[in-house]
């Protein structure tokens, strides 16, 4: 069975700093991080298990864990990838550029509209910009813990971290001084990449079957998304 992998930091855990200290990567990275890896995998294992043992009894337990686990592996390694520390407060340039301008107005309302996604986030979770390939726009939602509150299809692009542990340690109750400082971070090309590979990517959920009925017996290749993630 593959195993999910804890990824390495493209960058020392000080590299961040002042904006993240040192500390708060490493237990970040090699704890947090690493638990939710275990925890996935934990999961997948628990699985076979009880397909092995033809016992389902635990059915919603356990995927109720891979999903919140293997959610949380998947966002933290986009968030390690989406900052560096030659970040340093530009924009971005070419089609995401033109991207965000269409769909949110301008750069300064979507970074307005994302760190108040992350920081009105209730209990634990993520603000986050997506490309919706349903609607073909980008959108920011408010994921809660790592696994609710999203909406199915999307495609996360840009993550920013707002449980406690992303910045308690440093900035204790003013987070808000986190979500201003993460911006001097965001690896705008490495961002502009990821949009680069799905912008393209559309996907109709009703398609197939409308046309499966117009041709009968004949049934069309989903209609999938064709970017990278
Ligand atoms: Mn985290």
């Amino acid at each position: 069975m593959t195993k999910y992998v804890l990824p390495d930091l493209d960058y020392d855990y000080g590299a961040l700093e002042p904006h993240i200290s040192a500390r708060i990567m490493q237990l970040h990275h090699d704890k947090h991080h690493r638990t939710y890896v275990d925890g996935a995998n934990h999961a997948l294992e628990s699985l076979e298990e009880a397909r092995d043992g033809g016992d389902f009894s635990h059915i919603a337990a356990l995927e109720q864990q891979l999903a919140f686990n293997l959610s949380g592996h998947v966002l933290h390694s986009l968030f390690w990838r989406n900052l560096t520390p030659d970040g340093g407060g530009e924009q971005p340039t070419g089609p995401l550029a033109g991207a965000i301008e269409r769909d949110f107005g301008s750069f300064d309302r979507f970074r307005k509209q994302l760190t108040q996604s992350a920081a009105t986030c209730m209990g634990s979770g993520w603000g986050a910009l997506v490309w919706d390939p349903v609607g073909a726009r980008l959108l920011t939602l408010q994921i809660h813990d790592h696994d609710s509150h999203t909406a199915q299809a999307s495609i996360p692009l840009m993550v920013l971290d707002a449980w406690e542990h992303a910045y308690y340690l440093q900035y204790q109750n003013e987070k808000a001084r986190y979500f201003e400082a993460v911006w001097n971070l965001w690896n705008w090309k490495e961002i502009a990449a990821r949009f680069e590979h799905v912008h393209e990517a559309t996907w109709a959920p009703e398609q197939g079957r409308a046309r499966a009925s117009q041709s009968p017996g004949k049934r069309p290749a989903p209609h999938a998304p064709t970017g990278r993630a």
